[in-house]
């Protein structure tokens, strides 16, 4: 009874919101060695919201302006701040968003960057005196972003996003399963660190660039592992295609809901350690 069972598992998991595009990714699910798991929107909300600033009113309306041409979680919690706070928004004359780095705007013949270190390093601008604050921020979990006007620091703002409730049992569950449970982030190091912390994740790979994902997944492959990736990004679409098994957080956008092989409705993290007990429930009744 190999294609009714199969059938039968598919549909009970489908019924808890697993969405299988097909019988032959839910025979491939029993086999994972490994889990990575996203961190914006997958493992958090991916809903960050501005907790420190240390800029001035018009080093504000400069950064919040300039994200307002980004479309990156980010951008959106800068310019809700700046929208609480009735900072105005100004014309915005050149943007352009650098991948895992930030954003560079052009504003009445003034240069901002926003963004980590690496762009700052990139535009030669000095920040060292500002690294200990950073560490602060980080250690505590948020994301900290250097702001500078025409080649000079201006402040600092940091965001923080909270995790899903369900996301440290999920985690366990998946451990108690024998899996390898992976954080994989385009976020700082000591960031990532603090928020694997609180779900239980002892492996992290952070600062990876978005067209480094897939090869990191590729990477865990070729120490013979079935890689399972979880996320919801566009920048997670060719990791989600690389994986044994991709698997989308169906609040997550199209691309990756399309790259995937599964979507978890809701982004339940609950649901992938479900989706692997199916898996083995079916295959067992094939056997
Ligand atoms: P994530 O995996 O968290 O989505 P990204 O690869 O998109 O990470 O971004 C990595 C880092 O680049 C961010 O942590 C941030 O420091 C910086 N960055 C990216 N986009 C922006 C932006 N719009 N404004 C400021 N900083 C940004
Ligand atoms: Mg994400």
């Amino acid at each position: 009874a190999t294609p009714t069972s199969i059938m039968v598992g598919t549909g009970r998991a489908a019924e808890s919101g697993i969405l299988f595009k097909g019988g032959g990714h839910l025979e491939r699910t029993h086999e994972l060695d490994a889990i990575v798991l996203d961190k914006t929107g997958t493992i958090t909300k991916g809903k960050p919201e501005v907790t420190d600033f240390t800029g001035d009113q018009e080093t504000l309306q400069l950064l919040a302006s300039a994200e307002k041409g980004s479309e990156h979680p980010l951008a959106e919690a800068i310019v809700a701040y700046a929208t609480e706070r009735e900072s105005e928004f100004v014309n915005v004359d050149e943007f352009s968003a650098i991948p895992g780095h930030g954003i560079q705007a052009t504003i009445g013949g003034k240069q901002i960057l926003v963004g980590n270190r690496k762009l700052m390093n990139d535009h030669d601008v000095i920040v060292s005196d500002y690294e200990d604050d950073m560490i602060q921020l980080e250690t505590d979990g948020k994301t900290a972003m250097l702001i500078a006007v025409d080649g000079e620091y201006r402040g600092t703002i940091a965001v923080a996003d909270t995790i899903k409730e369900t996301a440290p049992q999920a985690i366990r569950e998946l451990q108690e399963q024998g899996l390898e449970v992976i954080m994989l982030t385009g976020d700082n190091e000591r960031t990532a660190q603090a928020i694997a912390r609180q779900v239980g994740i002892d492996q992290v790979i952070a600062e990876v660039l978005p067209e480094e994902k897939a090869d990191k997944v590729k990477e865990i492959q070729l120490q013979g592992k079935k890689v399972g990736m979880v996320g919801d990004g566009v920048n997670d679409a060719p990791a989600l295609v690389t994986a044994d098994i991709g698997i989308a957080i169906g609040t997550g956008t199209e691309v990756a809901i399309e790259a995937a092989d599964v979507t978890i409705l809701g982004g339940e993290l609950l649901l992938i350690p479900k989706a692997i007990k199916i898996s083995h429930a079916s295959i067992r009744n094939i056997r």
